[in-house]
């Protein structure tokens, strides 16, 4: 049961839980949703409201086509939420189709070819030769693309839809959100967490570590070595365009090599210099280089009247040296569950990443979704880089 107690600095200990969560971004709010089903849980936000940092600021597509299986596997283990009717947001859909468009100018080909020809494309990727594409995007500046990889089902994922999901699946099974809670001192004592915060001290013996770019961070607080997470900031423009209403059914259409992309969403329509610049974990803020070269390279490739850009933000997106998710218990510190480096895909996964989190901090049996991923679970271990260290 809650208690309230003296910590060991003589503060006030507000509460135990069986599970703290630092982070309300999609990560910490997706567990904690799963968790609350058979656990006492607290989510700690340093922010006045979740969802401010990477889950609120990302431009969110559903794809089954990435280079690592793993991930793959975590990403199509995800659909079947994705696609499900939820109670919490009036059956409301989650995802809708958008299709995504690769274009390939002609010097490049070889690319295009490469990407076809890739075992991990087949039954994904289809091409699309010039006059069809134009028939698709009659937009694009006419000898601008040569031709095109066409991902079909890829969806749009209504990100603040499941984010309002995991919040009311939380309160409803009497799990707590405390926002304005930013935890500052984190020890171990007594076989449990206890997480300093402006909102009081907080304890469990699980803490969570979902705090975004802030990972790395959070872990030195608690004298845990850090994995090495780096962040790259992502620039996007909101744009006002003429003729909206032809546009709003347009697959979402980037550059092979990722130079640019364009994306209706939601009535809107969103465009990106595609930028992956490293970055401070902090509130990242764009920057007019990346805004200028994000139009320049859209107007070269479209024939679109932007009439006015409406917003510009920019999110940060957390990889682990190996660019794979870092999920686990920490070896060296009991309770300590990373949750971090989701990288570009932490929308797509959520779902599966929590069931797979939720069940290993409570023992239970991984969800049936998740069967194929017991001879890559080590690949997603926070273990993995302080074994491949010549130091360890
Ligand atoms: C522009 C852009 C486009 C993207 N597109 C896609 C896409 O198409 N598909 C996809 O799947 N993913 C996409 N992503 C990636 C996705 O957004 C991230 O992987 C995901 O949001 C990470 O979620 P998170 O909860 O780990 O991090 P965050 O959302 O950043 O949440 C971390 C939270 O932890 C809190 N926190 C940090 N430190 C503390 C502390 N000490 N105490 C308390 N709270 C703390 C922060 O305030 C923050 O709210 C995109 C990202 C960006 C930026």
């Amino acid at each position: 049961m809650a208690s309230v107690g003296l910590g060991r600095s003589g503060v006030v200990v507000q509460e135990t839980d069986d599970v703290l969560v630092i982070g309300a971004g999609i990560a910490g709010l997706s567990v904690a949703a799963a968790l609350s089903e058979t656990c006492r849980v607290t989510v700690l936000e340093r922010e006045t409201s979740p969802g401010n940092h990477a889950s609120g600021r990302a431009a969110a597509l559903f794809r089954r086509l990435h280079p690592q299986p793993t991930v793959r596997l975590l990403t199509e283990a995800s659909l079947p939420f994705l696609s499900d009717r939820h109670e919490e947001v009036d059956g409301a859909p989650l995802v809708n189709f958008r299709g995504l468009l690769l274009l390939a100018r002609g010097d490049q080909m070889d690319l295009l070819d490469r990407v076809e020809r890739d075992p991990r494309a087949s039954g994904i990727l289809q091409r699309l030769d010039a006059s069809a594409l134009a028939r698709l995007v009659p937009q694009l500046r006419p000898g601008y693309a040569a031709s095109a990889l066409l991902e079909d089902d890829a969806c749009d994922i209504n990100v603040p839809r499941l984010m309002t999901l995991f919040r009311r699946r939380l309160a409803a099974r009497a799990g707590r959100l405390v926002c304005g809670a930013g935890v500052s001192a984190l020890r171990y004592q007594g076989g449990a967490w206890l997480a300093e915060t402006g909102a009081g001290v907080f304890r469990a013996p699980v803490l969570v570590n979902a705090a975004g770019a802030w990972a790395d961070g959070l872990a030195r607080l608690a004298g845990i070595t850090p994995i090495g997470l780096t962040a790259r900031r992502r620039t996007l423009l909101e744009v006002r365009l003429a003729g909206a209403e032809r546009l709003r059914s347009l697959p979402m259409i980037a550059d092979l090599d990722l130079h640019f992309y364009f994306k209706p969403e939601a009535g809107r329509f969103l465009i990106s210099p595609a930028d992956e610049t490293p970055a401070r974990p902090g509130n990242a803020l764009p920057e007019d280089l990346d805004v200028t070269l994000c139009l320049d390279r859209i107007r070269a490739c479209f024939d679109f009247d932007i009439l006015e850009t409406r917003r510009v933000w920019a999110g940060l997106r957390s990889y682990a040296p190996d660019g794979m998710p870092v999920l686990g218990f920490d070896a060296a510190h009991p309770g300590f569950y990373w949750l971090a480096g989701q990288g570009a895909a932490g929308i797509q996964t959520a779902p599966s990443v929590a069931g797979l989190a939720a069940a290993e901090i409570t023992g239970a049996a991984l969800p049936p979704e998740l069967d194929g991923l017991s001879g890559q679970r080590n690949a997603l271990l926070p273990g993995r880089f302080a074994e491949a260290s010549p130091f360890s």
